[in-house]
């Protein structure tokens, strides 16, 4: 009997007894404030759904139409294949959107970090990587064979002093910082971080994975938010998130652009998102540009949320955003109110190490623009019961 595999039943026991293991739930229902879980109908604060866009209507029309007309996939990768005008249509729409020169579309945000990080730099050269940032950009680092300073979180001062220390060590440099940190909701002074940039002459790469949608003017993003635009190069993004479909974007400087056309390694050697996916981001940013109705709607949510939380004695952490961590310490109680909640229809994960620290374990509520005031003050309830019962809030 070869014994070549066991090594993984070992490993997956590891897990399950440090609880570690993930079991993933099964949905029946499309996204939105409610959810059919496991055949239970429960209040959904777990999406990055933020705007609703994951099941709207006219997106799924637009869906339907552009498959009318091009049918499903792409054939192949858009370098030999050619690429549909809606590709296209796509990467310009996105580009006026974000208010940038440019844009190019990739598969996910994932790859859309493994594409322009280890184009950008390689070899000889620096990343200034922001010791929080997510696993994409860390992949996309190591990819790179560039070496790779973290800076202390959000901190311009500790990036500015190891940006000092490496000066004259390195071929190119590029600064990278996820814009929402989506643990605790919080995000970088960017305007800060670009005058370091600036100053050393260093290429600026923000994340904007939970900043689009959210942050700036109806949702433009943390470069619109700080009114940075033509000062950072390159915005990462994805529609997989306020967007409510799935692909990656990166924007900004056409120069960049043009290079990852050239040289994006996820562009050149994998397929392009399927027409549906394309149609449908096109009606969501539609529907963004029309009006600010549902960014508005979101924050108002988040507002009324947390400070409902504040006033009943929980501690809603860093959070600058509609992320709302409760921070709870321990993992174990984390994992326990998590599963009260449940009990109590309200469907909202906890987190422990090593997502977040040790000893900052916490339930991550993800408000969305489709939660009506009704559903709040339910969760309200929820957490209220729960928090009293394990004696986390008086
Ligand atoms: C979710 C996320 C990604 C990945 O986006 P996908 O399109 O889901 O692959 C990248 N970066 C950050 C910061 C994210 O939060």
């Amino acid at each position: 009997m070869s014994k070549k595999l066991n090594w993984i039943d070992e490993e997956l026991q590891n897990l399950q007894e440090v609880g570690l293991y993930n079991k993933i739930r099964t949905l029946s229902s499309p996204q939105g404030a409610w959810l059919v879980v496991d055949g239970k109908r429960v209040l959904n604060f777990c999406s990055n759904n933020y705007l609703g866009l994951a099941n709207h209507p006219r997106a799924i029309a637009a869906a339907q139409e552009a498959m009318q007309q091009y049918g499903l996939g792409p054939g192949a990768v858009r370098t030999i294949a050619g690429t549909m005008d809606l590709h296209l249509q796509l990467e310009q729409r996105i580009a006026a959107f974000k208010r940038v020169e440019d844009a190019i579309t990739f598969q996910s945000g994932f790859t859309a970090n493994t594409a322009a990080i280890p184009a950008l730099v390689g070899k000889g050269d620096i990343v200034f990587s922001d010791e929080l940032n997510h696993a994409s950009i860390i992949d996309g680092c190591r990819l790179s064979g560039a070496t790779i300073p973290r800076y202390k979180h959000a901190d311009p001062q500790a990036l500015g002093k190891t940006v000092r220390e490496e000066e004259g060590h390195y071929r190119r440099g590029l600064i990278i910082t996820d814009g929402v940190f989506s643990m605790d909701g919080d995000y970088p002074p960017l305007d800060k971080i670009t005058e370091i940039a600036e100053t050393y002459d260093l290429m600026l790469m923000v994340d904007d994975a939970h900043g689009e949608g959210v942050l700036g003017e109806g949702g433009r993003g943390i470069v619109d938010h700080f009114k940075l635009h033509g000062r950072v190069d390159v915005e990462e993004g994805t529609f997989s998130k306020a967007f409510g479909v799935v692909g990656g974007v990166v924007a900004g400087n056409a120069r960049i652009i043009e290079w990852l056309r050239q040289r994006g390694r996820p562009f050149l050697f994998s397929s392009a998102v399927t027409v549906p996916d394309v149609a449908a981001t096109l009606a969501a940013i539609d529907i963004l540009e029309e009006s600010t109705e549902l960014v508005d709607k979101l924050w108002a949510n988040a507002a009324f949320f947390k400070a409902e939380m504040l006033s009943l004695g929980f501690d809603t952490g860093l959070t600058m955003t509609p992320i709302t961590p409760v921070m709870l310490g321990e993992v174990t109680l984390a994992r326990e109110f998590s599963r009260r909640l449940y009990t109590e229809n309200v469907f909202a994960m906890a987190l422990g190490f090593p997502t977040v620290p040790v000893g900052l374990a916490r339930i991550r509520v993800m408000i969305s623009a489709t939660h009506s005031k009704g559903d709040l003050e339910q969760a309200l309830e929820a957490f209220a019961k729960v928090g009293r019962e394990l004696g986390v809030i008086g």
